[in-house]
């Protein structure tokens, strides 16, 4: 059987020149490897005890929603500005070039719940940063944060020193 790590196609030079970009995409399109995947994340979460899970527009929904599913909990979306419905709160965190802003529904979460946040990857942790302020302004307890591949040499755990951080697969 395969290890994990061997269903992610590492591309050199993408998007620019230096960069190795890690793909999700290789993982999903195999069926054994989306179970590992889902299995691994959830297998490493498995004793913590969460209310609700919440993940980010696109690839977090991917792994957040069924490791919701699996467990009996309620999936919480995370979106970019403008695209959620109802009341939201919001915040925005800087990027390589210019700024973002993430969107929750207001009652999404409730104030003292805690929450696991999914996502696919952590690079310098600027977005998973965005994500903890967020769930806290609504009053969550981020009692842990999952993904399935951490970037270590972009030191994203450094920002969320305090906070339980467990990745799949990591690259040095
Ligand atoms: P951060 O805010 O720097 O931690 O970046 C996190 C986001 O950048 C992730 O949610 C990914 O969408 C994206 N990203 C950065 N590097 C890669 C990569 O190598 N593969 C896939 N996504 C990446």
């Amino acid at each position: 059987m395969k290890k994990l790590e061997e269903y992610v196609v590492s591309i050199p030079d993408f998007p620019e020149e230096g960069i190795i970009f890690r793909d999700v995409t290789s993982v999903l399109q195999d069926a054994e490897g989306l179970q590992l995947a889902v299995n691994t994340m959830q297998e490493l979460v498995k004793d913590l005890d969460y209310d609700v899970v919440a993940g980010p527009e696109s690839r977090g929904f991917i792994f957040g929603t069924p490791i919701a599913y699996n467990n009996k909990k309620p999936f919480v979306l995370i979106r970019k500005a403008g695209k959620l419905p109802r009341e939201t709160v919001s915040v925005s965190y800087d990027l390589e070039y210019g700024s973002a802003v993430i969107e929750m529904h207001k009652d999404s979460i409730q104030p003292g719940q805690k929450v696991l946040i999914v996502d696919d990857l952590i690079a310098t942790g600027g977005t998973t940063e965005a994500m903890v302020k967020l769930v806290e302004s609504l009053g969550g307890e981020v009692v842990g944060i999952v993904v399935l591949m951490e970037l270590a040499g972009l030191k994203g755990r450094e920002k969320l020193a305090g906070y339980r951080l467990d990745s799949a697969i990591c690259y040095q």
